[in-house]
Formats: C-alpha cells, structure tokens, sequence
C-alpha cells in the first residue's frame, strides 16, 4: 500500500489554495507507516488524489507539500526541475557584475519547502530545515552542483528549528573545498565579508540588499546611527553615499569587528565610524539622556515575536525602540524602521510607528513602504513568505 494520509473532512480548504502545509490537526489518518521525510500521498477524505509531501511526525507542520499533480513524481528529476526553475528566475540577478551574493532557493515559496540556497561569490551555503530536504540532501546537492559551478557547498542547518522535526544540528562540507573563514563579495559594488560558517543566517542579511543600497539617496553629509548593525551593511552604503559620520550598535562584537574590515575594504575612513558593542534599548536611553542627535537612523532588530503569544510582548519592543529613535532625530531627520516578524502585520507594525511618534511628539510622514529583495519571493499560495516590512519616515 502507498504510504498515504488522508485529510479529515472539511480541512482541505487550504490545499486547494495550494498552500504547502498540513497541520497535525487536519489529518484523518496515515496509512503505510511512513517515517520521518518519506514522501506520502496526499488524500481527500473521499479518498482522492490532492498531492504528494514530505512526512514529519515530530512536527506540528506534519506535511509539507511537494506537488499537487499525480504525474510528477517526486525523484531526483523532480529537485532538478525545482531548482532551476528558481535559477531561471534569477537568471538577471546572476549576471549582474555589481552584486555576486543573493538567494538562488527561498524554500516555500521556490516550491522546495524547509531548503534555503545562498550563494556567496563561488561558494553556496544551505540550509536543509526540514525532514523532507533532509531526506533528499544528497540527491539536492548533486543537482545543485550540476545546475551552478561552484567551488564548494557548505551546509549550515546548524538552526534551532531542525529540532522541531526531530534533526539534530549540523554544519560542513557537503561538496568541493570549505570555504575560508571570510568570503569576499559585491553587493552593487561594494565589498563585504562574509562569516559564512559561523555569522548569522547563512552569514548575511541579503533580504536587505535593496534597502541598504536606497540608504545611500538619503545620505548625503548626514550623521548617522545604524542601530542592529551586524556587520555594518546599511552604515557603509551610507558613507560611500555622502554620509558624514555613522555610529553603529551592536551586541555582536564579531559582526562590528567584521564592520570595521569592510570599511576599510571600501577605503572608507576609520574616523568617520564609531562602533558600539552593546544592547540598543539601553544605548538609545543614554543618547537620549545625553540629548545626542542624529539626522538618519536604522532600526533593523532581529525577529521580536516568534510565537502569536509573544506578539504583545514584541510589539512594546518595537514601539520602544522606534519611540527612542523618534526623540533623536533632529528636525527633518529620516528613519529607516524595519520588522522581520513574519507574524507582525504591515498594519500593525504601522500603528506601532504611530504610536511612537505620537508619544514622542514627533510629526511625521511615510516616505516609502520597503519589503525583502526580489530574490526572496513570496508564493502567492505561501503569504507566509513575506516577512520583511519597513518604513521609511521623515520627522517635522
Ligand atoms: N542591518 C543588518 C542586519 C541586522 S540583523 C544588515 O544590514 O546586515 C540584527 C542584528 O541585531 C544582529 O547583528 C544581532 O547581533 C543584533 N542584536 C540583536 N539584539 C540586539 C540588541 N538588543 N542590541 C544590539 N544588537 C542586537
């Protein structure tokens, strides 16, 4: 017998819509005695063909789909296909002689749930989060490696959710050389090192791309504060736009240290940066204390609600940070403000921001609504995928 599932009566309401996942809650029953990343079928209570997915039995996300159409078989021609049908698309991105990083798979939303591809110059970096990757890594690494030459691929599925689906923590060589500790490359032509194997993320924040490059219209002779720094990406396009001064925050001293070599790496000079290794919300309380002023400022945190039941908690987090940065702007100053909380609403996260220039007294504006690059799609079936949400607002 197909190792199958079958969907409770009522629930497939979302698999019609074609979203990848099934809930622990929806299924009927499994038949076969699938394990852990086997391919099931997927069945309507009547017993018809709806799709195929990956299994997990640890997971809450017991299934995740891989197709919905009974003549595609899911093989090694299928990752194939997959992948480059996420190269094709990128193809422009790929040939760009300015920017030699991006994302080449965004998981969900490239039809390959759970798998994460970034490529750093000759270098790609995966992230295998799911059993159903899991299962297929080798048969994906081949592909991959026939699909876009490469000198090494490296796995970081060194990430807390592969305990989720019952996968222990991993990192290495899964093909060529290792890369060396920092990898050297462009983003719209300026230079950035990369600590691909123990940074954050697959070593950078590439969903930025676009708005760290924007930075640069609103930088000219400007003091800057670029608060979550990491490794100094939106402060450097800043400087070699014209800005005056940028201090970066961050609790990182790595990632600032790694901030400084890329200044440097742009010829930028060393006096016009100040590096703060610290805690944001308390550096901002002092700045505001000392009534230290700034004419642009970035607030790019790291995700503050992981869970709906955190959601409040996050939100004061966002409004204290955003109030703060309100109260340094001088007059006309811009802010950069960002959310990655994928279960943070634009409309939400906007009356947030509006909440914090009231209180701060502030008068102010929204520019520009910015989101993740385009190499960080969003399936239409997979709203999930969007993320990444930011203003930029200006203050009277
Ligand atoms: N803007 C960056 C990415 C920022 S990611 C870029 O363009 O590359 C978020 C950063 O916030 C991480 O570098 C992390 O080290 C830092 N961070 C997290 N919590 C912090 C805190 N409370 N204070 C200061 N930095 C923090």
């Amino acid at each position: 017998m197909e190792k199958s599932i079958i969907i409770k009566t009522g629930r497939e309401r979302s698999l019609r819509r074609l979203h990848p996942w099934i809930f622990s809650g929806a299924i009927h029953s499994v038949i076969g005695s699938p394990v852990s990343g086997d391919t099931v079928e997927v069945l309507s209570s009547d017993q018809r063909f709806l799709g195929r997915g990956a299994f997990s039995p640890q997971s809450q996300i017991t299934v995740r789909m891989w197709n919905y159409n009974a003549d595609e078989p899911i093989d090694e021609r299928f990752f194939a296909n997959r992948l480059q049908r996420a190269i094709d698309f990128r193809k422009e991105l790929l040939s760009d002689p300015k920017t030699t990083a991006f994302r080449l798979v965004n998981a969900e939303s490239d039809g390959l749930p759970g798998l994460i591809i970034d490529k750093y110059g000759d270098f790609l970096i995966c992230q295998f989060l799911t059993a159903g990757v899991e299962k297929w890594k080798k048969e994906i690494v081949a592909q991959l490696n026939a699909l876009i030459s490469n000198a090494g691929i490296y796995e970081r599925s060194d990430v807390e959710v592969r305990e989720k689906e019952g996968l222990p923590l991993v990192a290495g060589v899964l093909m060529g050389i290792e890369p060396p500790n920092l990898v050297e490359i462009l983003e719209n032509g300026l230079k950035f090192l990369v600590d691909v194997k123990t940074g954050h993320k697959t070593g950078f924040y590439l969903d930025q791309r676009e708005n760290r490059k924007l930075i640069g219209n609103y930088a000219a002779n400007v003091e800057m504060l670029n608060c979550f720094s990491y490794t100094g990406g939106f402060g450097i396009f800043a400087l070699k736009n014209g800005a005056a001064h940028v201090t970066n925050i961050d609790a990182s001293t790595a990632a600032l240290e790694i901030g400084l070599e890329n200044a440097k790496r742009n010829e930028l000079p060393a006096e016009h940066i100040e590096n703060v290794a610290g805690d944001v919300f308390q550096v901002l309380r002092e700045y505001r204390n000392a009534n230290r002023m700034f004419d642009l400022i970035v607030l790019d945190p790291p995700k503050f609600a992981e869970t709906k039941s955190n959601l409040e908690h996050a939100a004061r987090g966002y409004k204290d940070i955003n109030l703060l940065a309100f109260k340094l702007l001088r007059k006309n100053g811009i802010l950069f403000t960002f959310s990655c909380s994928g279960l943070m609403t634009p409309e939400l996260f906007q009356k947030i921001i509006a909440d914090a220039a009231l209180d701060a007294k502030r008068d102010s504006q929204i520019l520009r609504r910015l989101t993740q690059a385009p190499d960080h799609p969003t399936a239409l079936a997979f709203p999930e995928g969007t993320y990444l949400k930011g203003f930029v607002c200006r203050a009277e």
